[in-house]
């Protein structure tokens, strides 16, 4: 375990980075707006549920107790409006969506969060706010419906920058003549035909979006708690409302840091709906491996805007393939060496191999440069660049060293070095979620079936194209031989000739074209 090293966290409050001292010594309350479930979630989903899973694996690793919060909305217009059209019950309807997006958090190796509240499920707690609210006198009734008073809180605006007389001048949306003030909002919303609704003490009715995070974050982590996070698009108007309601029914509430990861892009345009340039984490893990996409995540700062892009996607692909075949090779390695050897276990003491300088400065220098990387703002981008890949290097080169005739003593150095680099690699990969679960065969395995949707080619065609290329080889007609394997390349699959066997594995396509998934 690592000991608590500072960690410095971009704070969208103060909008610096700052050390991160929880509350209370030892423990961090974290919540993370989720999703509206009433529909697959798209790539943007994919980023915030990575980006703050990343945060919540390293504050685990330091040994941080650590309570993470994520909501589900599963009361809300767009779920309302989705059920009308397809005629389901919404709450079953958001209830298989939520599902879907568990399924989908759980490929990209997510780990489920501490609560996932619903809001469905606490209709009690929002209620009890929002009469808090009323009680303090800042919210008012109307016609069944709750609005909160933006004029009654000092500091509204004070995590977007957002003016309130910005509000009155700008208002393009026709205002709703029953609001004191153009920028008061809906606490609770009165039912309408066919929605549904809760009893209430202003009437049957729904809560509106932004109370449900205020009352799920005091009901799990108290009014005052560490961490709040989501994507950037939230922090106008939801945090700002979250922050005002939460003020609002209770002076003392406070979040000492905001966290907003940044927007995926599609050709460097935010990608939506309406622009129709939008993927769902369906669509894209249908043709590259959750673990590529995980790892295409996080090549960027999670504050940095990401651009979807198939050439980086094909990048990761690549990246997680070479790491998982350098570990099996590894792993084969030492399981034969212990094999040859069963007694290398049980050395005596006073005996202990020690390792290699080399491997020693190598693990020191991927300790240093990842942690130096993560307690910087989790600077994730190029934590598997540099240092990392001179550990895979090192574990490369030293497999092929051991391979050659040495003496036992350094024989015995080469394979505890061996060990230890290992050890330290996974446990690089455990904190940034892409270590398997599974065998590192099976693994690759999976990658080489999703290169093979790629192709669209399967397994017997490729394997057929090898023999012809051998029989073409045999014949001396190369051209035919290479075209072969030119034409293989250009569809991300690499053939290899290793002693007198052709094997095949997957690559960056050559010359590939920017395609989108279908
Ligand atoms: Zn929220």
């Amino acid at each position: 375990m690592a000991d608590k090293k500072e960690v410095r966290v971009y704070n969208s409050m103060t909008q610096q980075k700052e050390a991160l001292r929880p509350a209370v010594e030892g423990k961090v309350g974290m919540y993370v707006c989720g999703v509206t479930a009433y529909d697959f979630s798209h790539l943007g989903h994919g980023r915030a549920g990575v980006a703050f899973d990343v945060l919540y694996r390293y504050l685990l690793h330091l040994g941080y107790e650590v309570t993470y919060v994520r909501n589900f909305t599963d009361v809300d217009d767009k779920i309302i409006r989705r059920s009308n059209e397809t005629g389901e019950n919404p709450l079953d309807l958001s209830n298989r969506f939520c599902q879907e997006y568990l399924t989908d958090m759980a490929d990209l190796q997510c780990l489920p969060p501490t609560h996932q509240p619903r809001v469905s499920d606490h209709m009690e707690q929002i209620k009890d706010m929002i009469t808090q609210i009323i009680n303090n006198d800042c919210a008012y009734v109307v016609d069944g419906d709750v609005f909160f008073a933006v004029d009654k809180i000092s500091n509204y605006g004070c995590l977007s920058g957002q003016k309130l007389e910005n509000h009155r001048a700008g208002e393009r949306v026709a205002v709703d003549s029953r609001k004191r003030n153009p920028a008061d909002f809906a606490l609770w919303k009165a039912a309408k035909p066919g929605e549904p609704s809760w009893e209430s003490p202003w009437g049957l009715g729904r809560p509106g979006w932004h109370i449900e995070c205020s009352a799920m974050s005091a009901h799990y982590l108290s009014f005052k708690f560490d961490i709040h996070g989501g994507g950037i698009d939230l922090i106008f108007p939801h945090h700002e409302n979250e922050i005002a309601q939460s003020r609002a029914a209770c002076q003392e509430s406070c979040v000492s840091y905001w966290m907003h990861n940044g927007h995926v892009t599609n050709n460097n345009e935010k990608m939506s709906k309406s622009l129709g340039n939008f993927f769902t984490i369906r669509q894209i893990t249908e043709r590259y491996h959750p673990l590529a996409l995980r790892h295409f995540l996080i090549s960027a700062h999670y504050r940095s805007p990401l651009n979807y892009s198939v050439l980086q996607l094909e990048g990761a692909s690549e990246a997680v393939y070479y790491i998982y075949q350098t570990l099996q090779d590894c792993e084969d390695t030492l399981s034969s060496f212990r094999e040859a050897t069963p007694s290398e276990g049980t050395e005596p003491k006073g005996k202990t191999v020690r390792v290699l300088p080399d491997a020693e400065k190598c693990i020191k220098g991927l300790q240093k440069d990842f942690h130096d990387k993560m307690a910087d703002d989790l600077n994730t981008s190029h934590v598997l660049t540099g240092a990392f890949q001179d550990a895979l290097k090192f574990i490369n080169n030293n497999m092929n060293t051991l391979k050659k005739k040495q003496q036992k003593q350094r024989q015995l150095a080469i394979i505890q070095s061996l060990t230890e680099i290992e050890k330290e690699v996974k446990g690089v990969l455990d904190i940034l979620g892409l270590l398997p679960p599974i065998t590192y065969s099976e693994i690759l395995e999976q990658l080489k079936a999703k290169a093979l949707i790629r192709a669209d080619l399967t397994e017997e065609q490729i394997s057929r194209l090898i023999e012809e290329r051998i029989l073409a080889r045999k014949e001396k007609d190369f051209a035919k031989s290479d075209q072969i394997r030119a034409d293989l390349t250009v569809k991300g699959i690499a053939l290899m000739d290793v002693g007198t066997e052709t094997i095949w594995r997957p690559c960056v396509p050559v010359e590939q074209e920017e395609k989108l998934p279908s």
